[in-house]
């Protein structure tokens, strides 16, 4: 928290701007993580085919659908990938690579953080990823995205620390913001997209008995009409968009039509700037922002 009188008026953070002629931005990523969270989770059901199938529908199925609807609307997105689908799905991630979409970092097994992982298994998962995106498609990427969006509080140190240059799953705003990246006076930073869980096809559309979801699975009319609200309203806000859906999940024919749709709609708003997150983070870097700084909140005293 900073110590400064807070300005409330303008929408737009102290220092912030678009490039010349853009008033917003919006960014479509893309969790490779077929059955990478699965195995993470319930290693157990590495032996049931019913669920390995549901989730080999991402690599096998559904990436090849969405490359071709993004060729269609000639939009370049991101896909975060764990290392352990690349070494298991080899020739989708290079396919990925290939039609000039940017591959990020996204764990190596899925692992979430919230497992209290202490620094030294942070970081050796965190070079895991790299080394198998490197030795499966010779990508060497500079965004992280945690699985589940989980974060602690040392990793932004440790991304800094192994050329990362941006980081997209917090949520504390809408607008990408410079990251401190570690404690003490002028740290390295990071650049933040931020994102938000109502902007993710997991929780709409996700279900798998006994493992994710409530089995009520919305229409893709609604999903989509959801988030077009929010794309507007950020629009409005000059804020930054990003959604995140996952090719097992989003990559079904009446989801990936309605996607379509929603960019579609997306590139016809004027002054909206549809980038890679690394664009997007690579602008931000430009920009002279002070560097918001994360700290565990004190918990009170117990009496
Ligand atoms: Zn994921």
């Amino acid at each position: 928290m900073s110590s400064r009188d807070l300005d409330w008026h303008s929408p737009m953070p102290p220092g912030f701007r678009w490039p010349d002629g853009v008033r917003a931005a919006a960014c479509f990523t893309f969790d490779l993580d077929a059955e990478s969270p699965i195995l993470f989770e319930h290693p157990e059901a590495a032996g049931w085919l019913d669920v390995m199938s549901h989730q080999a529908y991402g690599p096998r199925t559904g990436v090849p659908r969405l490359l071709r609807l993004l060729e269609r609307r000639a939009l370049r997105a991101t896909f975060f990938v764990p290392g352990y689908t690349a070494e298991r799905w080899p020739d989708v991630v290079r396919a990925i690579r290939d039609a000039g979409h940017e591959i990020g970092h996204h764990g190596y097994l899925h692992e979430g953080a919230h497992g209290a992982s202490d620094e030294a298994t942070e970081e050796a998962r965190l070079l895991r990823g790299l080394e198998a995106l490197d030795v499966v498609a010779g990508v060497r990427p500079i965004g992280y995205r945690g699985p589940m969006w989980e974060l602690s509080y040392q990793l932004p140190a440790l991304l800094a620390r192994n050329g990362f240059r941006y980081d997209s799953g917090l949520m504390d705003a809408d607008h990408p913001y410079r990251l401190a990246a570690g404690p003490g006076p002028n740290p390295p930073t990071l650049v933040e997209l931020p994102v938000h869980w109502s902007l993710d096809d997991w929780e709409p559309y996700n279900y798998l008995p006994g493992i994710t979801g409530s089995g009520v699975i919305a229409s893709p009319a609604d999903v989509v009409a959801r988030w077009t609200l929010e794309l507007e309203a950020l629009v409005a806000e000059g804020g930054l968009f990003v959604l995140t859906n996952h090719p097992f999940i989003s990559g079904r024919p009446s989801r990936a039509a309605a996607l379509e749709g929603l960019i579609e709609r997306a590139q016809a708003v004027d002054g909206l700037w549809i980038a890679t997150a690394a664009e997007i983070a690579a602008h931000v870097e430009t920009l002279d922002l002070e560097p918001v700084i994360h700290e565990p909140p004190a918990l009170p005293a117990t009496s």
